[in-house]
């Protein structure tokens, strides 16, 4: 069956089964998602439940849009949704989509503008005949975040032929009556870095992530170059969260030919873009060539195709995938892919934790059917225990505290997106019981990052959310955090007296702003340098962390100095957003289903090994460590 054979038969059984075709003038695909254009939404605003019912009926996500016949002119329609919707939703903005219908409307509390059931958000369809999207209003302005709303909103022309030529390709019918399913493994075995898993069927090939190592040259990107990655035959991208390792390489996709969607959570589709732009600034920076421009950038944002946790949705004709909370960083997802009618249920876990922190709540662990799951191992060695998240933190603010106290500056080098804000909201919970006084300093795109948390709260723990949504406690605004604004104010701070803590990027101290703080504060003893993340062999963190007493720096004008390094170097576990070997494998022995076979990659080659053959034994399911390249069939 064709798109168009599908679409038929969706406006026969709407005209049959519905008597909507008089109401309906048009059915379209944008995407995986099937647009209604309604000519009359009576139907739609009187019956709350018909959007779901067809939804269900017709097992696709729904869309309603109107038809430009029923709009209100534009000053007439604000002036009516400023009348139906309730004040305390605050709007900020309106704004008119002439392309697609929709009204934008940016408010301080969205759910407000939506109503009960959707029922507001009926009544505007109904009475104005434009679509509304309702986005929160940022709590914290970022440069970033105003830059981004306004590319998410440009050239929506381009953005809609690219969406409906993506739609007919997933719904162009299978062709094949053979039934397989095999994962190449392109990255990311056996190491941690440049991780790319390409699954194939008869119908599909889909690539789940595309990372980069950025702590190695050699070892850099996954292996793209091999006859089956071929980037015009991949029809979908699937990313499971924004750190490097995993998305890093998606923007050259599109340098290489790749014309097809990115699926991702909205967070992650926002975060990937604050990390792309921090890499080409680094790559700047050391006066490499980075390996996608802008231009790339652009592209990604054109394809790419965002999802919320829970909604099953098409990507190819034999594949349905579901994200689910990973509890590892913002926009984080466990990804269930459900191949074939029922043929084979596989799981693919990016990075996960298993364990309720400040900002998530632990990774999902009930999937309708599981048959092979593929996890990460980083952690999974028989030594990787991590002590309490409690213990971690009073050893931070202690360690901090003595630091200040002999007139100290700490530096904590940290990954912008994850380990800053769990780092920011310790510091903050710590000022506000009495037990830490000073400045914290954010440098490099920490700030920015914050601001993408704050935008979607529905992805974080309860407790933060609520925090975050009352105005006057959201712990990322509290006093002691001051934002670097540039280098000459990051000089003061370096060269001012006065005793500071200062998260800096990168985690991995292999570039940014933290480099120049090392540079120069490392030689006094009495600052510190405290590491709360994961150090990659090679990177420069992983050097000092075992004591590399002096180091080469490079100098204005390209001299090399080395520098002794003096400061108290201290290592604080815990604060990992990957769980252990013990809460990954109580996380396998706790899934729902079983799983019969688990794959283990993303960990050093060692720890592959042993948490494939621990999951093994406890577990008694087939595992696999597989190498960079292998193919394993899994049905
Ligand atoms: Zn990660």
């Amino acid at each position: 069956m064709t798109a168009d054979e599908m679409l038929k038969g969706i406006r026969q059984a709407l005209k049959e089964e519905y008597d909507l075709l008089p109401s309906i003038s048009k059915v379209d695909v944008e995407g995986p998602t099937i647009v209604f254009y309604c000519k009359d939404f009576t139907a739609f605003v009187e019956n709350a439940g018909l959007v779901r019912e067809l939804a269900k009926k017709f097992r696709k996500r729904i869309l309603l849009r109107p038809d430009p016949s029923l709009r209100l002119e534009e000053r007439k329609a604000e002036e009516e949704i400023r009348r139906i919707v309730p004040a305390e939703a605050e709007i900020r903005s309106l704004e008119f989509n002439e392309e697609l219908g929709e009204v934008i409307i940016e408010a301080v509390k969205p759910g407000m503008v939506v109503g009960k059931e959707g029922v507001i958000f009926r009544e505007i369809l109904g009475k104005t005949g434009w679509a509304p999207r309702v986005v929160r209003a940022p709590p914290i302005r970022s440069t970033f975040v105003d830059h981004l709303y306004r590319s998410l909103r440009a050239d929506l022309e381009t953005r809609r032929s690219v969406l409906r030529k993506i739609g007919r390709r997933i719904y162009r019918g299978r062709a094949s009556k053979q039934e397989w399913v095999r994962v190449t493994f392109l990255g990311g075995s056996r190491e941690v870095g440049r991780s790319a898993v390409l699954l194939q069927t008869p119908e599909s090939r889909i690539l789940l992530d595309c990372g980069v190592n950025v702590a190695s040259e050699e070892k850099a990107y996954p292996y793209m170059d091999v006859p089956e990655a071929d980037l015009r035959q991949i029809e979908a991208v699937v990313l499971s969260h924004a750190h490097l390792d995993h998305s890093g390489f998606v923007f050259s996709l599109f340098r290489y030919g790749y014309e097809g969607p990115v699926y991702c959570t909205p967070p992650t589709r926002d975060l990937v873009l604050l990390l792309g732009s921090d890499y080409l600034k680094v790559c700047e920076e050391q006066g490499r060539e980075p390996p996608f421009g802008r231009d790339e950038m652009r592209a990604f944002l054109t394809h790419c195709i965002t999802l919320n946790y829970g909604e099953v949705t098409d990507i190819s004709p034999d594949v349905k995938i579901t994200f689910h909370n990973a509890g590892h960083i913002l926009g984080s997802c466990v990804t269930h892919l459900h191949i074939g009618e029922g043929l084979h249920n596989l799981v693919y876990a990016g990075d996960i934790k298993f364990e309720k922190t400040r900002l998530f709540l632990p990774a999902a662990r009930i999937f309708p059917r599981v048959e092979t799951l593929i996890m990460e191992s980083t952690y999974g060695g028989p030594e990787d225990a991590h002590p309490p998240r409690d213990q971690a933190e009073a050893e931070l603010i202690q360690t901090t505290n003595s630091t200040l106290e002999r007139g100290g500056k700490v530096i904590i080098p940290v990954f912008s997106v994850g380990r800053s804000q769990e780092i920011m909201l310790v510091f903050a919970d710590a000022y506000q019981k009495g037990l830490f006084e000073g400045k914290v300093y954010l440098d490099g795109m920490i700030w920015d990052a914050t601001c993408v948390h704050a935008l979607y709260p529905e992805y974080l723990n309860p407790e933060i959310r609520e925090q975050i949504l009352s105005e006057d406690s959201n712990p990322f605004r509290a006093p002691i955090f001051e934002r670097v604004e540039g280098p000459d104010h990051r000089q003061a701070v370096i060269k001012s007296d006065e005793p500071c803590v200062i998260l800096s990027t990168s985690g991995m101290m292999t570039g940014g702003p933290v480099l120049e703080y090392f540079k120069h504060l490392a030689e006094n003893e009495r600052n510190s340098l405290i590491f709360v993340g994961y150090q990659a062999e090679g990177s420069l963190g992983s050097r000092i962390q075992k004591g590399c007493p002096e180091v080469p720096m490079p100098e204005p004008g390209g001299r090399i100095r080395g520098v002794k390094v003096k400061l108290q170097v201290k290592t604080i576990e815990g604060f990992s957003g990957h769980s252990d070997r013990s809460h990954l494998i109580n996380w396998v022995k706790r899934m729902r289903p079983k799983p019969s076979r688990v794959i283990c990659c993303h960990g050093e080659e060692s720890k592959c090994l042993s948490l494939a053959s621990a999951i093994h034994r406890i577990l008694s399911v087939e595992t696999r460590a597989p190498y960079n390249l292998e193919t394993i069939r899994l049905r």
